[in-house]
Formats: structure tokens, sequence, C-alpha cells
């Protein structure tokens, strides 16, 4: 258990408390991935009965980066590829903060992606959700780290020539203490799954498979899809680091066969978070930062 994790107070919350008044409608393109994203999100802050107030929102640059924008929240919409240490510095200052972050694929894996691996690593109590649709959108179509071979874009004239990354083995590897992949077409499976990792205490990577019919029209709508729990050629452990890693090496290619296999792929319970290991070894304060200078009442003391 993290030495901070505020959740869990059982209050009952309306989802419709996470639709800001400035921008209640979002205005992605229809049929877009990203608002089965919000509604995720939305559902599972109500679920786990969070306050608006008790949670920061960090967002890259990119369509998904509006999320912050369309979410009632604390919210910092930030730059390219850069949620991820903002995140943690915030997390850092203030650990009673429920901390998401969120981007693309691009600004996550590609421009972001060292941020990825070593926020992994350390294992920092937050979730980062991913949208995953397998090209830089917003800038209208670029070929991203998990375009397919062969993937013909404005970037990519020819058809890309690289393999895709496999973001469910990098954050495995680097250090991930939870590690899942859902879609928009599964709703339900999504707010469960990003229920989970919020709760969970440590680095909660979500890899969320978004559908782009206005750059990536030849992409797959992830359906059908086979939740991994439910599989049968898929039986394996989620609290094995091997066991886990071979599913996902697995189904990260099947993917780009038309396999769409999502669920949850790795959980490890024991491992401490950041914050936690540190205060432990007595290398932080007792009492962050944010206390030490603010006062209940956000006012510098
Ligand atoms: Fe969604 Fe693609 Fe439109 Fe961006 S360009 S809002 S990713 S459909």
């Amino acid at each position: 258990m993290s030495a901070f994790n505020a959740i869990g107070q059982n209050r009952e919350v309306d989802q419709n408390e996470f639709t800001p008044e400035i921008e209640p409608q979002a205005t992605w393109c229809p049929g877009c991935g990203d608002f089965g994203v919000l509604k995720a999100l939305k559902g599972a802050a109500a679920e786990l009965g969070l306050d608006p107030e008790e949670i920061l929102l960090v967002t890259g640059i990119g369509c998904s980066g509006k999320l912050s924008s369309y979410f009632e929240s604390y919210g910092f919409h930030s730059i390219h590829g850069r949620s991820l240490p903002l995140a943690r510095g915030a997390k850092l200052a203030n650990p009673k903060l429920t901390v998401i972050a969120a981007g693309g694929d691009g600004d996550g894996y590609g421009i972001g992606g060292n941020h990825f691996m070593h926020t992994a690593r350390e294992n920092h109590d937050m979730t980062y959700i991913v949208f995953n649709n397998e090209i830089f959108g917003l800038t209208k179509g670029q070929t991203s780290p998990t375009s397919p071979k062969g993937h013909k874009s404005k970037t990519q004239l020819e058809g890309s020539a690289k393999d895709p990354l496999r973001p469910l083995s990098m954050s495995l590897s680097a250090g991930a203490s939870y590690v899942a992949r859902t879609a928009a077409v599964n709703p339900n499976q999504a707010k469960e799954i990003i229920v989970e990792a919020i709760q969970h205490d440590g680095f909660s990577h979500v890899d969320f498979l978004t559908q782009c019919p206005t750059w990536n029209k030849d992409a797959k709508q992830y359906v059908p899809y086979v939740d991994i729990q439910q599989s049968e050629e898929y039986d394996f452990d989620i609290t094995d680091r091997r066991e886990a890693g071979e599913a996902m090496y697995e189904t990260e290619s099947a993917l780009y066969e038309g396999k769409v296999l999502t669920g949850r792929y790795y959980k490890d319970e024991n491992r401490k978070d950041y914050q936690t290991e540190k205060l432990d070894r007595g290398s932080m304060p007792e009492q962050p930062i944010a206390e030490q200078y603010f006062d209940e009442d956000h006012e510098w003391k």
C-alpha cells in the first residue's frame, strides 16, 4: 500500500461531475476512439468516488492532449512527450493527488519514449493512458512508433520499413508494475481497467487502442476483440513476469494480423512505488513539499 494513497473514500459520485463547464463537448472527429477514453475515465473516476479536486490529469500534445480540457479536474496540457516528468514532479510535491498522465502513441512511445521507460523503471505511483491509434493524428497522419511495417503515410510514401514498437513488452521490461491493454470498442472493460490502474500502487500503463477514422482509414477498428483473460489460448498468470512477457510478445504481433487481444497482462502488488521506497530509505521528507509551503486553502504559508 502506498504511503499516500487517498483512494477509497466511498463517496457517491455521478460521472457528470467530471464534465467541465468550459468545454463540456469534446470536438474530436466523429467516430474517433478518443471518446472511448474520456467515457471510460469519467466512469472510472466516478466509480472510485473521486472528487475532481483530488485528480491531476497531465496530457501531452496531440488529439489526445485535449483530454485534460474535456475532463473536470486539475489539468495540465503540457508539451510534446513531456507529460510524464511533469506528472512525476506533481506527484512528488503532492503525493495525495491521484495523478493520471495521458498522450498518444507518437507522444508517449516516440517523442517521450525515454520518459516512459524511466517512469516505469522507477515505478512512480500514477496511471499512464496511451491512446494508441498507430499514427500521429493531430498533425495529419504521419507514421508513428506503433504503425505497422509497410504502413503508407505522407512521411513514408513507399510504406514504413520499420517494425512497430511493442509497448507492452517495453513497459514490462522497463519495470512497470501494472500493464494492461484495452480498446475504445470495449467500454466496460476499459472502465474496469482504468479503475484497477488508478487503484494500483505504482506505475500503471494502459495501452488504449483508439481508432482514427480520419487519418488511418485502413486501420483496423479493433474488432472483434478477445479478452485475454477469457482466452483458452493464452492461459497465463498475470503475476508471473515471464508468463506475462510471453503473452505480450505473441499478442503484440498478433495485433498486426487482425487479432485484437486486450485485458490485464501484468500486476506486481509487492513492489514498492517510488515515493514509498524513498520514504523507507529516509531520502525524502515525511512532509510533502505541497504541505510545507501551502495551507489547506492552497495559500502560501
Ligand atoms: Fe481522432 Fe484522428 Fe480526428 Fe484526431 S484526427 S480527433 S485521432 S479521428
